[in-house]
């Protein structure tokens, strides 16, 4: 077991929060360490688009510039039925922001240009480090850290900040509940490559099966139509789209 130095702010959690607070404390010229469990971070899409405020936190953080060369401003949402579209909403109209738009973007690509800004500021993600416990007092917070490597550590920190997601361990710790409510319906993402026309405006597609009625949302592509049906998917794309 080793005992570190004292931090001013430990970070636990590298996801778009965790990273979002580290970029924005090092501009204020405070000294962070932000760990993350996971050894690398995540490839996939997640969460897709990006908003109005948030891309205005971005031009605070001076990563604006990275996030629009990177993502693609969504226009509209189309509402469709089989190959059929049912509805077309504008989603920028009256939005008061230099950002009137949604950007698209897959969380993985959020995360690596939020990664990049904050090792431009000197601060490195440490993976491989787990937060397994933490308690507090006056001065400030003990926490015990699990490195992959089996080693353990008690480090102290002035202040300790979760950003450690919904089944948050410091949450957990801390016994602060976890308020608000689970959607019934279940969703399906899904990183797919479409071969095919793609039009050269941005649009996200919501197609609902006829007959199981579930949404399958789509990320800049024109339409795709994947059949979700008792509980596997069955491959099968309109003919424009193969
Ligand atoms: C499949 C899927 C689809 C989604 N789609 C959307 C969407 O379309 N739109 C949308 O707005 N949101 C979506 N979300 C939600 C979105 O991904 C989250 O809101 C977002 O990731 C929250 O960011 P965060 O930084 O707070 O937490 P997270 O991204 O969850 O990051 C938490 C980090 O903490 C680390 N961690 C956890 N516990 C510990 C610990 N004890 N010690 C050290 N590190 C720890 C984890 O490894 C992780 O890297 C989706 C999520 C999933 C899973």
């Amino acid at each position: 077991m080793t005992e570190e130095s004292i931090e001013d702010v430990l970070i636990v959690g590298a996801g778009p929060t965790g990273l979002s607070l580290a970029i924005t404390l090092r501009r204020y010229g405070i000294p962070v360490r932000i760990i993350d469990r996971a050894m690398q971070p995540s490839s996939v899409s997640k969460a897709l688009a990006i908003w109005s405020a948030s891309l205005e936190a971005m031009q605070g953080m001076n990563v604006i510039d990275e996030f629009l060369r990177n993502g693609a401003r969504l226009n509209a949402l189309c509402i469709g039925d089989g190959g059929r579209q049912l509805a077309r909403l504008e989603v920028g109209e009256g939005i008061d922001s230099p950002f009137p738009f949604p950007l698209l973007i897959p969380q993985s690509e959020t995360e690596r240009l939020l990664n990049a800004r904050l090792s431009a500021l000197g601060v490195t993600v440490e993976r491989g480090v787990e937060l397994a416990g933490l308690s507090q007092d006056d001065d400030g917070v003990t926490a015990s850290l699990s490195h992959a490597d089996q080693r353990t550590e008690t480090a102290r920190a002035r202040y300790l900040v979760g950003c450690d997601g919904a089944r948050s361990a410091v949450r957990g710790a801390l016994a602060i509940p976890f308020e608000g409510s689970t959607e019934p319906q279940t969703f399906l993402l899904g990183d797919v490559r479409i071969d095919g026309r793609v039009g050269s405006q941005k649009h996200l597609s919501l197609v609902e099966s006829k007959r199981d009625r579930r949404p399958v949302s789509f990320r800049g592509g024109h339409l795709a139509h994947l059949r979700y049906a008792r509980g596997r998917l069955c491959r099968r794309q309109p003919a424009h789209a193969r």
